[in-house]
């Protein structure tokens, strides 16, 4: 059994681990309940021989009388929900209270840990951005519902140049640092919270935007680059500058097609690599007609 919340009451005269696990056998009447299924009350609790007494916690308040109240879902015991030393013996229209508040009480817990987990498997822990896989089921998301509306989109792909270069000179923690700052930056300037940002891999982050056109791609591209570059970061040892910049590779769907989301991912990446050929801290937009650069060359 974990011992998971406490009330403030108990918190304040019980001096036991509030965050330890007890073997079931140590459990005492939380036991009870969650073998038997049902409520379990001991109004005097003095009395009761000492193997049932069993299992208080070192540091636990003396006990005069409790009721435990067990969570059963599908047959199994979940939760329980532990009362103790009312003034009054505990009765009837307590046990059917407990019960109810201690399934209402499961409800929210449940939801709240399962909220938590499905953050961190979908959030990357550096940045705080969204992790390839979760950008990559929510490209597919749009991708379908812009098919579905025929609406447009673009995609950003965008690389820290140099740094290599940076770790080598800095340190991996300052590079750590650096690639925080860089995501917070993509994020601020990502102009409506429906845009996705994420961190695609290492050094390299990617923004979907939908409802974006070809000729908007400029505008968000440029908006991207030069946030960073007004952030200022020092670069210690950069062959082309003072500051830390990126390289940003663009490509778009006007009307998506088929159900592949990799070939507009590719498209991006190579665009971005053509942005790095031409000497980086620039964007490359991929178009119908061909390859386009800004700031213009
Ligand atoms: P370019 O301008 O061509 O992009 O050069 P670059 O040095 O940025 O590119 P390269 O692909 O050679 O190196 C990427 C570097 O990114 C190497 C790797 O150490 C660093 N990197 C990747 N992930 C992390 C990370 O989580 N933390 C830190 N500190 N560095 C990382
Ligand atoms: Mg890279
Ligand atoms: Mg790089």
């Amino acid at each position: 059994i974990e011992l998971a919340y406490w009330s403030k009451e108990v918190l304040r005269i019980c001096t036991a681990a509030p965050d330890a696990h007890y073997p079931i056998e140590a459990a005492g009447i939380w036991a009870d309940a969650a073998r038997l299924g049902r409520p379990v009350v001991h109004n005097d609790y003095e009395t009761l021989p000492e193997h049932v007494k069993g299992g208080l916690p070192e540091g636990h308040f003396p006990v005069i009388r409790h009721l435990a109240a067990p969570v059963v879902e599908g047959g199994e015991p979940r939760a329980i929900l532990g009362l103790g030393n009312k003034a009054d013996p505990y009765d009837d229209a307590d046990v059917r209270t407990a019960m109810l508040f201690a399934g209402g009480l499961w409800s929210v817990l449940r939801a709240r840990r399962s909220t938590a987990l499905e953050e961190r498997a979908t959030t990357d822990p550096l940045t705080g951005l969204m992790r390839r896989s979760a950008f990559d089921q929510r490209l597919q998301d749009e991708w379908d519902r812009a098919r579905r509306h025929g609406t447009p989109l673009v995609l950003l792909m965008a690389d820290i140049d140099h740094f290599k270069r940076f770790n080598d000179a800095a340190g991996h923690l300052a590079g750590d640092r650096v690639l925080e700052q860089i995501g917070g930056v993509l994020e601020s300037c990502s102009p409506r919270a429906i845009d996705a940002v994420g961190r695609f891999g290492g050094e390299e982050f990617v923004v979907l935007v939908p409802d974006a056109t070809c000729k908007d791609a400029p505008g968000l591209a440029e908006r991207l680059r030069l946030a960073v570059e007004a952030a200022r970061i020092a670069h210690p040892d950069s062959p082309d500058g003072e500051w830390l910049t990126v390289s940003i590779g663009t490509a778009h769907a006007e009307e998506p097609m088929g159900s592949d989301t990799r070939a507009l991912l590719r498209e991006a990446d190579v665009a971005m690599y053509e942005a790095k050929h031409r000497g980086r801290n620039r964007s490359v937009l991929s178009c119908a007609d061909g390859l386009h650069e800004f700031p213009e060359a």
